[in-house]
């Protein structure tokens, strides 16, 4: 027989943390904390097969269910000293999902579920409180209707309305016994019309009907979407979670609210969270009162009037900051956690690891290593490389000025500028057409995942630092201010309006999701700096990283900033980059332009100063470090001028006759340049310019290494070979070029010769092209088109087919192919290896700074890798994780 039903409670339970894939995350951690004893309402949990079996049975369940849950009811019942659906002394249970990994999209939560007509007075009468109890039950009715029936909440919203505009209430809490009472006959007459049926009386009834909900929304649109985006597979399936009812809205000496062990947005240790007096569960998040600080010193940060949980409710405060303690050592990690106090009881209701910004990661993987939490390893391998991007968001100038709209909540870090839009549909378009935009939504839903993903930040203007949106951007890294109250968003108008400024949609502002401004217009932004727990991490990945990580830069200003984020040389130096600046692209044009190879040398050697100035500057920056110089690779026709006014303008600067251009850019016309006249085949028709090349670098080369003292060492890659003969008749000018600046400079320069690997012909002779070349770079963005056969520009069209019907896993141009480009790699090394034992090998494509990626290159045993200057840091840490032989972290 399958066991389909786990139980918990009463400082034991019958699954635990590590059943996470069968019980769910939720429901593994209710068992542990069961398991540890702490206060926990009991409960079971229904597993995640029982919903693959509902899945792949026409939606039906397993036979031996409804006795297993019968069974598990009446333990509850024991523990409780209640029986579910009993007239006197009713049994009340909530209804949780509870996936794998935490996933919105899933069904809400339904409380109190067991009340009806009668169990209601059974309530009203042992609590001592009918008021109490009403409110329990018209919550049951709406949430259940919404959640379980699909009635939509804004009908019983709209019932209330009116109910307090005729009695002249303006708050909830003016509603008496009396009042709820009376809604709760409106409310059932709502649903019996809505629904052509009554509202279910029966508890059993309604349990079923609750659990049938949650698995049902394993397969809603809102579900499928996320697990789209995060790559979790529908096979997995959620849990269902019945757990008795703990009540947070029994009065002053009740509440409920949410705790993390370390601040999310800044990882400083302190507990930190809301709670609110008199409430259940969903109205923290809801953001329909503005929760109150747990702690005083929050309350005194944020200037709330009203007192913190440590103030009103000390006792309760010492329970949860004992809880607190043991959950963090025991999960060793920052928890997030949902409590419930029941007239000065304290219940968990829920425990995992909490999301945080990347920041926040940084500084509490390293300050759990430095407390002897977690190793130094561990904290390298927690966080998740990509997430450091985060940390490389600009913020605000300090200096800049600041017109500030309003003030809300600094919700998730970073600053961002952008034209206001207020769906996020129109997101979505906004971003598709290029536009950088900011979501301004009175508050978010799950429906708006996919227009927070589009937006650069998120603006709310209700619900506190626990709601949707704050913890949704959060996890994206994006910035968020949140219940920025002052403004009012108009809809149907378009607009946005505070303090006598309105903004329609398109117009520009600026959030702050570290201080919580809201700024008009965009503001001057600065580069993040990386010092503290950042340089810290950083340097114990390094310790523990084999490959190197190099940059892919030409300008000082790259070159520069990779050398601020740790690259220990440059891995691919593009000399075209330096072909277009300014004057230079004249001369480049001539050169291009001329009939003859003299009418080349001329051209070019107005280039070589410039050249070698450019280079003189690179290796300056680099003091010895690595250079990886690339010899010029794409086709020339990208150089030349294109539409009539740019011919015009060329010509005459040239000196040349209009025609003549014409007639030379029909020649150097190519149907596809991707295969045609680049890489070494330039250098092998004109080898002049290989030669202005060399000379430049070796040039500047004594001459940095005079000015620094450093010699420098570069390394001349030639792009795009298939044979060894190209690269022995490129190489041949270098030799000679060296040796020609030796002599005349008096000081001979140290220097390799290698090449790029991007061809699968130069894949299958790299062992005789390693005959010749001392190193290899993989260029894996051209070997993947070549390789696939697929140009990279054109793939837009159809590669989304490919990825979404599964042929690829991921974007082959994003990820490396590790089965075919992959293989390719490993078969270039192993040839390339036997014939040059210590060949030197790096990738240079943009994989070079994808987290997968690196970890690929490691098993492939490169020397390291290269990749954009801002990614320097993500490859770094991937780069330790790989050889850590570490997973990228989970913060699920
Ligand atoms: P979510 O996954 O959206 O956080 P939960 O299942 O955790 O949903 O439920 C949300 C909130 O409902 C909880 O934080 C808690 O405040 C309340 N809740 C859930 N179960 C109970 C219960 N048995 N007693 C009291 N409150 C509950
Ligand atoms: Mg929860
Ligand atoms: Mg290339």
């Amino acid at each position: 027989m399958t066991k389909w039903v786990y139980t918990f409670g009463d400082g034991k339970a019958e699954g635990e943390a590590g059943m996470r894939n069968l019980l769910g995350g939720k429901g593994a951690n209710l068992a542990e904390m069961s398991n540890l004893g702490l206060p926990v309402p009991p409960g079971f949990t229904i597993t995640t097969e029982v919903c693959t079996y509902f899945y792949d049975h026409g939606q039906s369940y397993p036979q031996d269910l409804k006795d297993q849950v019968t069974e598990a009811l009446s333990f509850v019942g024991r523990l409780t000293g209640r029986t579910f659906g009993d007239r006197d002394n009713p049994l009340l249970v909530s209804v949780r999902s509870g996936a794998r990994a935490s996933m919105p999209g899933m069904m809400d939560t339904v409380l109190n579920l067991g009340l009806n007509d009668v169990t209601v007075e059974a309530l009203a009468r042992s609590s001592g409180d009918p008021r109490f109890a009403y409110d329990s039950y018209r919550r049951f009715i709406t949430m259940y209707s919404n959640v379980v029936l699909g009635i939509e909440h804004h009908h019983f919203e709209q019932v209330l309305d009116e109910h307090k505009d005729r009695k002249g209430y303006s708050l909830d809490t003016d509603l008496s016994a009396d009042d709820w009472k009376a809604l709760i006959g409106r409310y059932k007459t709502l649903v019996e019309k809505e629904l052509g049926k009554p509202f279910p009386q029966d508890p059993q009834e309604q349990l079923w009907g609750a659990v049938g909900a949650v698995f049902g929304s394993w397969m809603n649109n809102r579900a499928i979407k996320y697990r789209e985006l995060h790559n979790i597979p529908a096979s997995w399936g959620t849990a269902v979670n019945v757990q008795a009812m703990v009540f947070g809205n029994m009065g002053e000496t009740s509440a409920t609210g949410v705790a993390f062990t370390r601040n999310p947005s800044t990882g400083e240790k302190e507990l930190y969270g809301e709670f609110l007096i008199n409430a259940q569960g969903e109205d923290v998040v809801a953001g329909i009162r503005t929760p109150q600080d747990i702690t005083e010193k929050a309350r005194i940060a944020s200037g709330s009037d009203k007192p913190s949980m440590e103030a009103a409710m000390p006792e309760v405060y010492a329970e949860l900051v004992r809880i607190y303690g043991i959950l963090e050592k025991h999960y060793r990690d920052m928890q997030d956690m949902e409590f419930t106090v029941e007239r000065g009881k304290l219940w968990m209701l829920q425990t995992r690891n909490g999301k945080r910004t990347a920041k926040a990661a940084l500084r509490i993987a390293v300050e759990l290593a430095n407390e002897g939490v977690i190793t130094q390893e561990e904290a390298v391998n927690r966080i998740d490389p990509a997430s450091l991007d985060q940390l490389l968001h600009p913020t605000i100038d300090p200096n800049a000025e600041r017109r500030i709209l309003a003030t809300g909540l600094p919700a998730s870090p970073g600053a961002a500028s952008g034209e206001v839009v207020f769906s996020s549909d129109e997101a979505e378009a906004a971003k598709k057409a290029g536009r950088k935009v900011i979501l301004v939504r009175v508050e978010t839903s799950p429906e708006d995942i996919h227009g927070m993903h589009a937006a650069e930040g998120i603006l709310t203007t209700r619900g506190g630092m626990t709601s949707h949106a704050a913890v949704v951007a959060r996890g994206m890294g994006k910035p968020c201010v949140s219940g920025a109250g002052a403004i009012r968003v108009d809809y149907a108008a378009q607009t946005m309006s505070v303090g006598g400024v309105t903004l329609a949609k398109g117009e520009t502002i600026t959030i702050d999701g570290s201080t919580g401004q809201v700024l008009q217009g965009s503001v001057k932004m600065l580069e993040p700096e990386l010092s503290g727990e950042f340089a810290t991490l950083m340097g114990w990945a390094d310790r523990v990283r084999r490959m190197k990580v190099r940059a892919n830069a030409e300008t000082p200003l790259d070159a520069k900033t990779a050398r601020n984020f740790g690259a220990e040389g440059i891995g691919l130096c593009r000399t075209e980059h330096m072909f277009f600046d300014g004057d230079r692209i004249i001369s480049v044009r001539e050169m291009i332009l001329a009939d003859d190879e003299a009418g080349r040398r001329a051209a070019l050697s107005k280039l070589l100063p410039m050249q070698r100035a450019d280079f003189v500057e690179l290796f300056t920056i680099m003091s010895g470090l690595p250079v990886t110089i690339r010899l010029l690779d794409p086709p020339l026709h990208e150089f030349l001028p294109h539409t009539e006014d740019e011919i015009a303008e060329v010509a005459s600067s040239l000196n040349m006759s209009p025609d003549k251009l014409r007639r030379r850019n029909a020649e150097l016309h190519e149907v596809n340049p991707m295969l045609g006249f680049r890489g070494v085949r330039l250098a092998i028709a004109y080898p002049e310019i290989a030669e202005m090349q060399a000379r430049a670098i070796f040039e500047a080369a004594v001459e940095a290494g005079k000015a620094t003292g450093q010699p420098v060492v570069p390394e001349i890659m030639i792009p795009l070979v298939m044979t060894k003969a190209e690269f022995d008749l490129v190489n041949d000018v270098i030799v000679s070029m060296a040796e020609a600046v030796a002599a005349e400079t008096g000081v001979t320069v140290e220097y390799q010769v290698g090449t790029m690997i991007e061809l699968p012909r130069a894949v299958l002779k790299a062992g005789e092209i390693a005959e010749s070349a001392e190193f290899f770079s993989y260029g894996t963005n051209d070997l993947t088109q070549t390789a696939l056969g697929i140009s990279r520009d054109d793939a837009g069209s159809f590669l989304g087919s490919y990825t979404a019907k599964g042929i690829l896993a991921t974007d082959p141009f994003v990820t490396i192919d590790q089965d075919g480009v992959g293989e390719l790699m490993r078969i270039a090394t192993e040839r390339g290896r036997q014939v040059r034992k210590d060949i030197k090998l790096g990738i240079c494509g943009e994989h070079g700074g994808d987290p997968q990626s690196v970890r690929f290159c490691e098993t492939v045993g490169l020397d390291y890798v290269s990749c954009s200057p801002y990614r320097v840091p993500i490859a770094r840490l991937a780069a330790a994780q790989a050889a850590l032989g570490g997973n990228v972290a989970s913060q699920a």
